[in-house]
C-alpha cells in the first residue's frame, strides 16, 4: 500500500504514512530492522513507482479522511525500506507540497553524502536522521550496510545537511545491548550529536520482534543512562521505548501521567516530589508504580531518576 493512515505518532501528531518503496528494498540490514533482514540491498538510487501514482493514491487518502472530519499533521516518507532510494524522492515531495500539509521524510541517512539525495531532503519540513553508532565496525554490526558504503561520507553528509537545512531535523539512534551502548561510544555520538545540532534527539530500542532475536533493548539503567551522557552534550534529548508517552499532556491521573513523563526522559527525584505535591498525592504513588513493576529507580551522577519500565518481552 503506498499510503497509509492517518496513524497517530508522537513525533509527528497525526501522519498519514507514504510507502515510496518496495517492501524492504534498503541500503541496510539492521539487525533490530521490524521487518526481517534486507532481501534486495541496494545503494543505487533508482526508480520504484511512477511519481503520479504515489501523487494519487496520497490525494485520495487525504480526501478520504477530510471527507469523514479527519485530518493530519504531516504526509510521512516512512518506506518499508530505505526512502531516499527513490530518486523521484524530491518530485514527488514537490507534487504533494500544494495541499498544503507538512512533509517528513525518516530516512538511515546512508545516501546523505549525495548532493541529490541532501537536495531532495532539503525539500521536506521535517527530516529524522539514524544515527546508531559514529564508528565504523559498530556501524557495520548494527546496521550492517551494504559493502560500499562509508560510515565517515555519511558523517560529513549528515553535517554538511544540517548546515544548510531549514527545516525540524531530529536524529534517532537506536540503542542495542551489547552492541553500541558503552558509555564510550555513547559519549562519541552525543559529540557528533552536538556538531549537528539537532531540534531533537531521540533514543530508541528495539520494542518489536527484531531481524535477529539477540537484538535487544539494553537495560532500563543504561537508557537512564544514554539518555543523561545526550543530555550533557545537547538540549533536547527523548526516548522512545514503546510507549506513546507526552511529557507534556496531563490527564489528571497521576499515575498514568508519571508513567507518560517517564516514557519520554527520566523524571529526577525532585521534580517527582514537586509533580506529586501539584497532584496533592504523596510518594506511596512511586512505590506503588515501583511494586507493580511499572517504573524503575536509576542513578546517574549519584543522584536518583524514576524511569518507565520497559514491556517485559523486550527484556533480553
Ligand atoms: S534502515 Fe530501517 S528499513 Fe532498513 S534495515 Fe534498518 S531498520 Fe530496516
Amino acid at each position: 500500500m503506498i499510503a497509509f493512515g492517518p496513524v497517530p505518532s508522537r513525533r509527528l501528531g497525526r501522519s498519514l504514512g507514504i510507502n515510496n518503496i518496495p517492501p524492504k528494498t534498503c541500503t541496510y540490514s539492521c539487525v533490530y530492522c521490524q521487518l526481517g533482514r534486507t532481501k534486495k540491498m541496494r545503494f543505487e538510487r533508482r526508480v520504484f513507482y511512477d511519481p503520479e501514482e504515489i501523487q494519487k493514491a496520497v490525494k485520495d487518502k487525504v480526501g478520504k479522511t477530510s471527507e469523514k472530519g479527519g485530518s493530519m499533521d504531516y504526509l510521512t516518507f516512512v518506506a518499508d525500506g530505505e526512502p531516499t532510494l527513490d530518486i523521484n524522492l524530491g518530485h514527488e515531495i514537490d507534487q504533494l507540497k500544494p495541499l498544503g500539509i507538512k512533509i517528513a521524510v525518516i530516512t538511515n541517512a546512508s545516501l546523505i553524502w549525495q548532493e541529490d539525495v541532501r537536495e531532495n531532503l532539503m525539500k521536506a519540513d521535517w527530516v529524522s536522521l539514524k544515527i546508531d553508532a559514529t564508528r565504523e565496525p559498530i556501524w557495520r554490526r548494527i546496521d550492517r550496510p551494504y559493502g560500499a558504503l562509508q560510515l565517515a561520507s555519511i558523517l560529513d553528509g549528515m553535517l554538511e545537511f544540517a548546515k544548510d537545512y531549514s527545516g525540524e531535523l531530529v536524529t534517532e539512534t537506536m540503542l542495542v545491548k551489547g552492541l553500541n551502548n558503552s558509555d564510550a561510544l555513547l559519549r562519541e555520538i552525543a559529540e557528533f550529536l552536538a556538531r549537528l545540532r539537532p531540534a531533537m534527539s531521540y533514543l530508541a530500542v528495539p520494542t518489536r520482534p527484531p531481524a535477529e532475536e539477540w537484538a535487544q533493548p539494553p537495560s532500563e539503567e543504561i537508557i537512564s543512562r544514554a539518555y543523561h551522557i545526550f543530555h550533557d552534550r545537547i538540549d533536547h534529548v527523548e526516548c522512545l521505548i514503546g510507549y506513546e508517552g507526552n511529557a507534556f499532556a496531563f490527564t489528571g491521573d497521576v499515575e498514568k501521567d508519571l508513567l507518560s513523563i517517564t516514557a519520554v526522559h527520566p523524571m529526577r527525584e525532585e521534580a517527582v516530589g514537586d509533580f506529586l505535591a501539584r497532584a496533592g498525592a504523596d510518594w506511596s504513588a512511586i512505590e506503588s508504580l515501583i511494586e507493580r513493576r511499572q517504573l524503575i529507580e536509576t542513578r546517574y551522577k549519584g543522584r536518583c531518576f524514576y524511569m518507565r519500565k520497559l514491556r517485559a518481552r523486550c527484556i533480553g
